[in-house]
């Protein structure tokens, strides 16, 4: 996939080139100041960022804070009860007639060490990927160029802390080409998104003037699997939903009560595939009713996106794929219900004859523009009824399963609803042009395929959001071995001082 992929992003560059001053700018401070962005970048994420660590997080936040004043901007740390600190800076612009607010998060998935080839908190570097068994490399000295293919290994290289050291080493290549901000600069640093931006919400309702501005641009997520840049309008929603399925009091002989006891996980079986056909589309009644159609401009850009499909199926050896045909850039534009894991009793060697006593499953159902999450989750539970289940959201007493022939326990957790900012305003339309100014042609999307906590922020600032993303496509984002490829911070520095100069 690579080579053929690579090639085109070559040819796109060299045919674009680079006409953005501030971009222009960042490369030649970046190339005289690779050594210094990596040593306060490895620093950066010595510092563990599990959102639980408190007295880490605390460190984290703290060392931002400074490390924006450190370049003149003044910073400091917002929170509400119980909540981690957002890490808030402000440049303010003579004569600015907008503001624009720059979203990246410092807190990392939580994570095993024992997983990790080295710890996750020591930033390593290494000549290649692991997975091409790349070897531990030292750090070049100073005036010795990096190796833009290296990698460096540490939880929150790629997610998310890579987009703060890019947007404060564009400030410096800035400043030192003397060139200036046009709008309003905000600063927003999350310390809790991989914890479900539990507090975000509530932060930004509690200091509205200090958080409001004309944009928020999210700087989270990985760039295009062709390592195009990419923009995003909005990203998907979504709904978590627990379904148990009950069968005996207790397991049970299988041949003592085999053809006679029903069995959960086939019950559950047959709920399941009665909710999406062969070619994947979801058969919940309504469930596509509110789903608010592309404009013409979004069906463009998706028809535009890359043809990656078949490169795809061959990285994720895939025999087939859902959809009827339509591309996958296509498809996440669109609603969908996901098994994320299924069980039953035991398996393989541990598995004894018996009739299990339930099944369990975890579903997500990922939601777009125009969907209501209350009426979805609704829908959910009216199809699980329409299959003959009497549905609780309790542990079933013995009397409601001797009294019904099906029983489901379905829990539907707290739905974050999806959003989506349209490409023909004049700011979508400028974020284009300045992120094309940088690298060539971005890929652009309607929306990301996952979530982000985007409607935490547009709710209580009534703002609009655009995503846009410097990470490696397969930088083990949420897994062990999380890596940043180092061009994608060189592309990053750049695209950050285009994006500060807009
Ligand atoms: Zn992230």
């Amino acid at each position: 996939m690579k080579c053929r992929l690579l090639a085109f992003t070559c040819l796109v560059t060299l045919a674009f080139g680079q006409t953005n001053p501030a971009a222009q700018a960042a490369r030649k401070w970046r190339d005289q100041h690779e050594r210094a962005i990596m040593d306060e970048f490895i620093s950066l994420l010595a510092i563990p960022n599990v959102a639980t660590d408190r007295p880490n997080i605390q460190r984290n936040a703290e060392t931002i804070a400074r490390m924006l004043e450190k370049r003149g901007v003044p910073a400091r740390l917002v929170s509400v009860p119980g909540g981690n600190p957002v890490v808030f800076g402000e440049i303010k612009t003579p004569g600015a007639t907008r503001t624009l607010v720059l979203y990246a998060h410092y807190d990392g998935q939580p994570l095993d060490p024992k997983e990790w080839a080295t710890p996750p908190f020591t930033p390593t570097l290494r000549d290649k990927t692991l997975e091409r068994d790349g070897q531990v490399i030292a750090l070049p000295s100073a005036g010795t160029p990096f190796n833009p293919e290296w990698r460096l290994y540490a939880r929150g290289s790629a997610d998310d802390k890579a987009p703060i050291i890019a947007m404060l080493t564009a400030l410096d290549a800035i400043k030192a080409a003397g060139l200036k901000t046009k709008s309003n600069i905000k600063f927003a640093f999350e310390g809790e998104e991989e914890a479900g931006s539990v507090n975000l919400a509530k932060t930004l309702a509690a200091n509205k003037e200090l958080f409001s501005g004309d944009l928020w641009l999210m700087c989270d997520g990985p760039v295009h699997q062709t390592r195009r840049p990419l923009i995003a309008f909005g990203a998907r929603g979504a709904i978590r939903v627990d379904i148990t399925v009950y069968g005996p009091r207790g397991e049970l002989h299988s041949g003592h009560y085999g053809n006679w006891a029903p069995n959960p996980a086939l019950s559950m079986a047959r709920l399941l595939s009665s909710m999406k056909d062969e070619s994947g589309r979801v058969l919940v009644e309504h469930f596509y009713d509110e789903v608010e159609p592309l404009s013409a401009l979004e069906k463009r850009a998706v028809a535009e996106a890359p043809d990656i499909d078949g490169d795809l199926r061959k990285e994720f050896w895939l025999g087939s794929v859902d959809g009827g045909g339509k591309k996958l850039t296509e498809l996440i534009t669109l609603p969908s219900l996901n098994i994320r894991g299924l069980a039953s009793s035991r398996i393989g060697a541990q598995a004894s004859n018996v009739i299990p006593a339930t099944a369990n499953v975890t579903l997500d159902v990922r939601l777009v523009k125009g969907m209501d999450p209350q009426h979805t989750g609704q829908r959910v539970l009216e199809h699980i009824r329409k299959q003959g289940f009497f549905v609780t959201d309790q542990e079933p007493t013995a009397e409601e399963r001797m009294s019904h022939a099906k029983v489901a326990r379905v829990i539907v957790g707290r739905p974050e609803a999806a959003t989506r900012t349209s490409m023909d305003l004049p700011i979508s339309q400028e974020v284009i042009r300045t992120v094309d100014s940088v690298r060539g042609p971005a890929v652009k999307l309607p929306n990301m395929g996952g979530g982000l906590p985007l409607t935490s922020v547009e709710r209580p600032l009534g703002t609009r959001t655009i995503v846009i993303p410097m990470g490696n496509h397969d930088n083990n984002q949420h897994s062990y071995n999380e890596n940043l490829r180092l061009q994608n911070l060189w592309d990053g520095i750049e695209l950050m001082a285009a994006l500060l100069t807009m």
